[in-house]
């Protein structure tokens, strides 16, 4: 502890060496203000905080259960997901005992499906090859599958009481208008700057308590539109509050436009039964179960394009027949429409050039299977 508090302030000492840095000056003010600011904030956190059946549990596999849950995810939408998960799988030993299969059903729908599948093999190796103890520092949290920077420093912090800071999407956005930052959040260096301040003000008493103080008051008070600075614990310490600029910030790169593909989908039919391919382990989506199909070429027919795709992928032959949907959804990076088409078999064996696996499943089993959640979208129409 002794060790990385030297090695905070060397870094943080040359961070701030130039004067006329907004950011610099701004963390200054606010790191020399910490003792008054935390005492503030966290007396607001114990008062403020939104009861979830989770928090207050410290037990270490539910703590890293639910900060893996929530990344990317709203707390209203990631509770239900997490009470479920931990029902079904109570224990570090029961969750590495787990089929993917079932892992993967149960993470159906949240999305960013790599962490369900980093969290099986981050649970093997815990009861593998630790006989089922957790670490306890931020370093050794992020040795395990899917556990990077976020993730350690709030298990360490709330779990085991460690000095070490977080900072998600809520935290930059407080740290930046409390300090009047005027660089965009999305730079490096800027984003490193905000952890060695976040690794200032963590140091002290309940250091869990404080990490979570700081991401509920950016969820409830300090949000990205339109601040509540009115009702802010912490408006005595606010830079950007006390400029009337909070609204602009934290100042972001600008966006880039998202790609979006036109995708056909065949809905594969013999004896009563849909042909599933389950997608690869590794990479988007995997280990889901869909129906096949891909993106439409320029200038290609649809009907062209499926009995091109199902070739390609499954090596059979089918006609295309009714238009079942269309589906739009939006991915992280790209958005998609997806046309369903129902298409019958009509020669080969199919194989699985591109899935992982094939099965020929009956409507009434679909409940089985994880999907993703674009072919959630339709899958009621066929069944
Ligand atoms: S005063 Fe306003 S801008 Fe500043 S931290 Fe509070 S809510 Fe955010």
């Amino acid at each position: 502890m002794g060790r990385s508090s030297s090695l905070t302030r060397t870094r943080l000492s040359s961070i701030f060496r130039a004067e006329a840095d907004p950011l610099r000056k701004g963390s200054r003010a606010l790191i020399e203000q910490k003792t008054g600011f935390r005492r503030a904030i966290m007396a607001w956190y114990r008062r403020e905080r939104r009861e979830l059946s989770w928090r207050g549990v410290l037990d270490p596999y539910v703590v890293w259960l639910t900060e893996i849950m929530l990344q990317q995810t709203r707390v209203e939408q990631g509770t239900p997901y997490i009470e479920r998960f931990l029902a079904l799988f109570p224990s570090v030993e029961a969750l590495a005992a787990a089929d993917i299969d079932r892992v993967l059903k149960a993470w159906e729908g949240l999305g960013y499906y790599s962490r369900a599948r980093n969290l099986h093999k981050a649970a093997k190796v815990i009861v593998g090859e630790r006989n089922g103890q957790f670490p306890d520092t931020a370093p050794e949290w992020r040795t395990l599958p899917g556990v990077g920077r976020y993730t350690a420093g709030a298990v360490a912090s709330i779990a085991f009481g460690r000095n070490e800071p977080v900072v998600d999407g809520n935290v930059k956005r407080v740290l930046a208008r409390l300090t009047n930052l005027r660089a965009s959040i999305d730079d490096t260096k800027v984003a490193e700057e905000l952890w060695v301040l976040a690794g200032v003000l963590v140091q002290g008493k309940a250091p869990g308590d404080f990490n979570q103080a700081l991401m509920e008051l950016g969820a409830q008070i300090c949000l990205p539109r339109n601040a509540r600075c009115g009702g802010c614990p912490t408006r005595k310490y606010c830079a950007a509050s006390a400029l009337g600029v909070q609204d602009k910030l934290p100042k972001r790169r600008p966006k880039k436009t998202v790609p979006h593909h036109e995708v056909v989908i065949a809905a594969i039919k013999k004896n009563g039964r849909y042909l599933l391919g389950k997608r690869p382990a590794d990479g988007m989506l995997g280990g889901l179960w869909e129906f096949p199909g891909g993106k439409v070429k320029t200038g290609e027919a649809d009907a062209a394009a499926l009995r091109r795709e199902v070739k390609e992928e499954l090596g059979i032959a089918v006609e295309v027949g009714d238009f079942v949907a269309t589906v739009n959804h939006a991915y992280s990076h790209f958005k998609v429409t997806l046309r369903i088409y129902r298409c019958t078999h009509i020669q080969g064996k199919a194989v699985p050039n591109a899935h992982s696996e094939l099965k020929w499943v009956l409507p009434r089993d679909f409940e089985r299977y994880a999907f993703p959640t674009a072919n959630h979208k339709f899958l009621k129409l066929l069944v």
